[in-house]
């Protein structure tokens, strides 16, 4: 095995990345038994920890790169080992000595994106609001009632700018005092975190929130689960707090206050899938599922849901990474959703969507079934 220096400089390295709690592991194993790669693959967290608290940890290998901090096995280990932040400390490193692995070698043509154009998707930063072409979507000034931040991939996305535009409509017909920053928006951050370039992940950030402060922004209505986290979890660490909705939450504030009102039915039968940052991260499980029953939708739940949702397998910068067809997460959630009769496989995270939709034009049966955001479906029905 490849390992970096002496084992006691990488227990210190993994230290300083702010990978410390891996000593508290006791090696139970419960992390590989609920982790979602072992219905797939062989992949033990268990092991990477073991490795790392004897500084053994081998950098070149994609194992480090596999996880997709989808939270599951931190909810369920009994020492508090934090394996996200711990596998974060060891991306850390490897981007520190440039060790990039054959499939996760697209990262570094992100990082390039991101800094060039502030969107991971080598899109030009003057087209980012293109997305609202031929709808009064106003620019954000001081005073607004709300910033919407659509986020990268519903405003480059060809799939996804339909999310966006349906954002737009019901805030509109809600009568929302809504502006958005186009090209002043830059990405979020928060995946390209998870890879370990935690640079990247300040000078965003610090962009961002400059932007914020200098335009008087104080409430942010987010479409992505990553924007809401990162923006309420952790740009707080730069000495700043605006107030994070996610649209699942404004959603349904405007239904139940009366801004919005339902005028139609979605006459379907819809499973929702609870994206991890959203659900497991952030505690949203309720919102986007009374929203969708307010919309007359016939509401089926998955075998794994709401604490124990299955991974989609785009979190912790997976989505820029490459993932054999046979080991694709979003295959088996996508055969969840038709075993269970759903016409629609409703969510609200770009990635989920962008996994779904893959899968649904690559797996056989696929066709019995559209993936939808849960705004698109109450665009259909105010
Ligand atoms: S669940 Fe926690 S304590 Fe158990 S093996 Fe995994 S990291 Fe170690
Ligand atoms: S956070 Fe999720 S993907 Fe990562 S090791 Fe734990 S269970 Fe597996």
């Amino acid at each position: 095995m490849e390992t970096l220096a002496p084992e006691k400089e990488i227990i210190d390295l993994i230290k300083a990345n702010g990978g410390d709690a891996f000593k508290n592991c006791y090696q139970c194993g419960l992390c590989d038994a609920v982790c979602p790669w072992n219905r797939v693959r062989t992949f033990s967290m268990r092991k990477i920890v073991r490795q790392a608290s004897f500084g053994l940890t081998d950098i070149e290998t994609e194992d480090i790169w596999r996880c997709t901090t989808c939270g599951r096995c931190p909810k369920r280990c009994p020492r508090g080992v934090g394996q996200i932040e711990s596998g974060v400390a060891l991306r850390r490193i490897a981007t520190e000595y440039g060790v990039f692995p054959s499939g996760v070698k697209s990262v570094r043509s992100i990082s390039a994106s991101l800094v060039a154009e502030g969107n991971p998707l080598n899109e030009a930063r003057s087209k980012r609001a293109n997305w609202a072409e031929g709808m009064d979507a106003p620019s954000f000034a001081e005073g607004m009632e709300i910033l919407y931040f659509p986020g990268c991939y519903l405003s480059y996305d060809p799939r996804l700018k339909r999310v966006a535009r349906a954002t737009a409509y019901i805030l509109k017909k809600a009568g929302v005092d809504f502006g958005i920053l186009g090209e002043r928006e830059s990405c979020c951050g928060e995946s390209i975190r998870k890879t370990g370039d935690e640079e990247l992940f300040k000078r965003l950030a610090k962009e961002n929130i400059k932007t914020f402060v200098d335009a008087g922004v104080k409430k942010i209505l987010v479409s992505s689960p990553h924007c809401y986290h990162t923006f309420k979890n952790e740009y707080p660490e730069f000495m700043v707090n605006f107030e994070v909705v996610h649209i699942s939450q404004f959603l349904l504030e405007l239904l139940a206050g009366g801004r919005l009102a339902i005028a139609g039915r979605y006459a379907k039968k819809v499973t929702y899938h609870d994206p991890c940052y959203l659900g497991r991260h952030n505690g949203i499980f309720e919102e986007p599922r009374e929203i969708l029953k307010r919309a007359g939708v016939e509401l089926l739940e998955m075998a794994d849901c709401r604490l124990d949702s299955l991974c989609c397998g785009g979190g912790g910068g997976r989505i820029w990474m490459e993932t054999p067809k046979e080991e694709r997460f979003s295959d088996l959630r996508l055969d969840q959703a038709v075993s269970v009769g759903a016409e629609t496989l409703a969510t609200s995270c770009p990635y989920c969507i962008t996994n779904f939709e893959d899968s649904r034009l690559n797996r056989e049966g696929g066709e019995q079934i559209e993936i939808r955001d849960i705004t698109e479906i109450i665009a259909e029905v105010v």
